[in-house]
């Protein structure tokens, strides 16, 4: 029998994972907490559910895609939340990214009411949601796992079982670190590269293919040489992912120095009131302390 599936959460990422479940021929309910998100997906064939516990209450497993460790609560165990109409057996799977720890509890309650969890958190941008080609780092149990494989596998291209509850959050908190040490060498380099009186473009053709070569540099350095500073994934969340790694971190008592230093770095662009821009506007706190702009003719003569 195939599962009916409810989606929440609507964002950059949620609306192209949703597409991707609908393309795949699930029947879908979706519900998103600004109503007017969702219709793009119900014209395309959803059906919009007026609460989390209605969606859940109509679903076999729902797939939850908001932002930040409070607003999983809240739709999971809030009033009207999915815990409130999920059947026993029934299975959430939360691709945010959140706090490993709550993970955990959320799983806990969940599990007292027979009701199953995966946290399922995901990397590869809104390229990767809208392509159906995210990588997925999956905790929970592996019989939910395999349950779970076929509408993953619609969303994602590596699904990786990472260990139980929580483990998933903790892969993509390794991720988050890769991401933000990978934006910043991307842009020391394009500064450099400015400074050195070399074309950016030339030089971005030269190193990209090989050993400096990275996801970051492939899709957001093209970004920086246009000064589009659209967001894939914004400076608000990045910096919320930060936090949690950081906060780990320090329950762990393991050094992160970069990410604290980089995690400071987008704390001055959030004072700047550009959190909602992408991530990829690191550079422009570098750009402060380099007194020039990648791109402009105004970089010191090399
Ligand atoms: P987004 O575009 O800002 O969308 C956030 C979604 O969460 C929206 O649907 C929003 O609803 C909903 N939401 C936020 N707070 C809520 C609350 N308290 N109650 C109910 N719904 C709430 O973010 P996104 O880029 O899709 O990211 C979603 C998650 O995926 C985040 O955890 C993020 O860290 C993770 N992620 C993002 C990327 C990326 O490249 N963008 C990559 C990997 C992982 P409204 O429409 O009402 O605001």
């Amino acid at each position: 029998m195939t599962e009916r599936i409810g989606f929440i959460g609507l964002g950059i990422m949620g609306r192209g994972m949703a597409h991707n479940l609908l393309k795949a021929g699930f029947e879908l309910r979706v519900w998103n907490r600004t109503a007017s998100r969702a219709d793009e997906l119900v014209q395309a064939g959803a059906i919009a559910a007026a609460t989390p516990a209605e969606l859940a209450a109509q679903s076999d497993v729902v797939i939850v895609c908001v932002s930040d460790t409070p607003d999983v609560v809240g739709v999971v165990l809030g009033e009207q939340g999915v815990i409130g109409g999920a059947q026993s057996g029934a299975l959430v799977i939360d691709m945010s990214t959140i706090s490993p720890q709550v993970t955990q509890e959320i799983a806990a309650k969940l599990g007292d009411k027979g009701v199953h969890m995966l946290d399922a958190p995901v990397s590869g941008g809104s390229e990767g949601a809208a392509r159906g080609t995210l990588s997925i780092m999956v905790g929970g149990d592996a019989a939910q796992l395999e349950r779970a494989m076929p509408l993953l596998q619609a969303m994602g291209k590596t699904i990786t079982h990472v260990g139980g509850h929580g483990s998933g959050q903790t892969v993509k908190l390794v991720n988050q670190i890769l991401v933000v040490g990978n934006a910043l060498a991307m842009s020391e380099a394009l500064l450099f590269a400015q400074a050195g009186g070399v074309d950016l473009q030339r030089a971005f053709d030269a190193v990209s293919q090989g050993a400096a070569g990275s996801w970051m540099l492939s899709n957001r350095g093209p970004q920086i040489l246009a000064r589009d500073w659209r967001p894939g994934f914004t400076i608000d969340l990045q910096q919320k992912d930060l936090r949690l790694v950081l906060a780990a971190a320090d329950q762990m008592g393991v050094p992160v120095l970069a990410t604290g230093l980089i995690s400071n770095l987008y704390r001055t662009l959030q004072a700047r009131d550009l959190g909602s821009e992408g991530n990829h506007a690191l550079i422009k706190a570098l750009e402060v302390l380099a007194g020039f702009e990648v791109g402009q003719s105004n970089a010191p003569d090399a």
